[in-house]
């Protein structure tokens, strides 16, 4: 089959490389690959869908702050609703995370709040299953397919090229140029090669003949319930102060429930564990006076992370760029990731200090 030639060649159709594939479009003709039917089958379309500042390590933070501005004031015919709806986090410390919970109160803008506070917040709560709690205003629920979707047309409107159904097979560099051939024997070229194939993407490096990055996916489960009688819409995100369970509510009137879980795996279309979805609904009516007599939904997402834990953002190679290692952070740090990684791409001031950007330097790890 003949060759179709692009500027940048971008694989992965998540929220990675969507967004990547976004910021580049105006200045460079883009071929965004994607190995599912429909970007964002994988993590992307399986998160908790949460900004929450005090999240992560530093360089997350100061992506996850940089990309608050985009979310609240997207650019013009980006999104027809709003990609942000506020909704504070409430952290519940039971007496053996009294020490996490005086930790996490060094967070910008986390304040501890009084028990009787804490009940009218979240009138579920068991008597006795807190000792102390704390509130952050300052979060947001995020629209994840209306943002998606934006990065997507954003794309498309400047002239990329959305390739469904099309996972690179084979991947070589020839005379200053990436040549990928994906599945049904389609063949891109372009001098520039942007890694974004979230858990996959050490794949994508060994095809490329690039440094693999010991990237480990970790399995994490959300589990739908009804906790009628309870009207939740207006509840807070509600977390154990050690992070080991949280709900939010869901559609107005269902909880989603996670036991936090972060079990390392393969790559792969990954499955919720009964055991997993058990764990959630435990933890759940032990800290909440929830009667759960169905579990309407549950699913499973990867979260890939580096061995550090910080993000890979950045030149590797002769024209071969990552973007991954997202975590549990890429939806909330998309904006400033896809700016953060066009700028390296062109060479141009990412607008980060030099401690961030050594912070995401995927040559940290050859
Ligand atoms: C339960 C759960 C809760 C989460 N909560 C949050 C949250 O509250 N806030 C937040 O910011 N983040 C959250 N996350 C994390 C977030 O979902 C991920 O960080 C983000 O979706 C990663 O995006 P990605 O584009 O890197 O990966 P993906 O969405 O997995 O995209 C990678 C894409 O690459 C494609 N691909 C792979 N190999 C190839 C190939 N060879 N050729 C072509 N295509 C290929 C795949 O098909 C896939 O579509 C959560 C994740 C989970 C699972």
């Amino acid at each position: 089959m003949d060759t179709v030639n692009f500027d940048a060649i971008v694989i992965g159709a998540g929220i990675a490389g969507a967004t990547v594939a976004a910021a580049l479009a105006p200045t460079h003709r883009i071929a965004l690959i994607e190995a599912e039917e429909a970007a964002g089958y994988h993590s992307t379309g399986r998160s908790a869908a949460s900004w929450i500042l005090n999240y992560g390590p530093p360089d997350v933070r100061a992506l996850t702050g940089a990309s608050r501005d985009f979310l609240e004031n997207p650019p013009a015919g980006f999104a027809e609703t709003p990609i942000l709806r506020r909704r504070m986090n409430v952290y519940l410390a039971p007496a053996d995370q009294v020490g996490k919970l005086d930790a996490m109160l060094d967070g910008v803008g986390i304040r501890e709040i009084s028990l009787a506070e804490t009940k009218t917040l979240v009138p579920a709560l068991r008597d006795g299953y807190a000792i102390r709690a704390a509130v952050e205003a300052d979060v947001f629920d995020i629209d994840v397919a209306v943002l998606h979707q934006g990065f997507l047309r954003q794309a498309r409107r400047n002239g990329g090229t959305l390739a469904l159904r099309s996972r690179s097979m084979r991947i070589e560099r020839r005379a200053g140029l990436w040549h990928v051939e994906v599945t049904g024997g389609a063949n891109f070229a372009a001098p520039i090669l942007v890694n974004a194939a979230g858990a996959w993407g050490d794949g994508v490096a060994s095809q490329a003949g690039m440094a693999l990055l010991g990237l480990v996916p970790k399995r994490r489960t959300g589990v739908i319930v009804d906790p009628a009688p309870w009207q939740v819409a207006n509840w807070p995100f509600v977390m154990a102060a050690d992070g080991g369970w949280y709900c939010r509510p869901e559609a107005r009137t269902r909880l989603m429930v996670s036991p936090a879980d972060a079990t390392p795996m393969p790559p792969q279309d990954v499955q919720p564990d009964e055991f997993d979805v058990a764990v959630a609904i435990d933890h759940m009516t032990t800290a909440l006076d929830i009667a759960v007599t169905r579990v309407e939904r549950s699913w499973a997402g990867l979260r890939t992370f580096t061995t550090d834990g910080s993000l890979a953002l950045g030149k590797a190679g002769d024209g071969y760029f990552c973007c991954l290692g997202q975590g549990g952070y890429g939806i909330q740090t998309s904006p400033g990731v896809g700016a953060l990684v066009a700028a390296l791409v062109m060479g141009t001031n990412p607008g980060y200090s030099p401690e961030v950007l050594a912070m995401v330097d995927p040559h940290r790890f050859s």
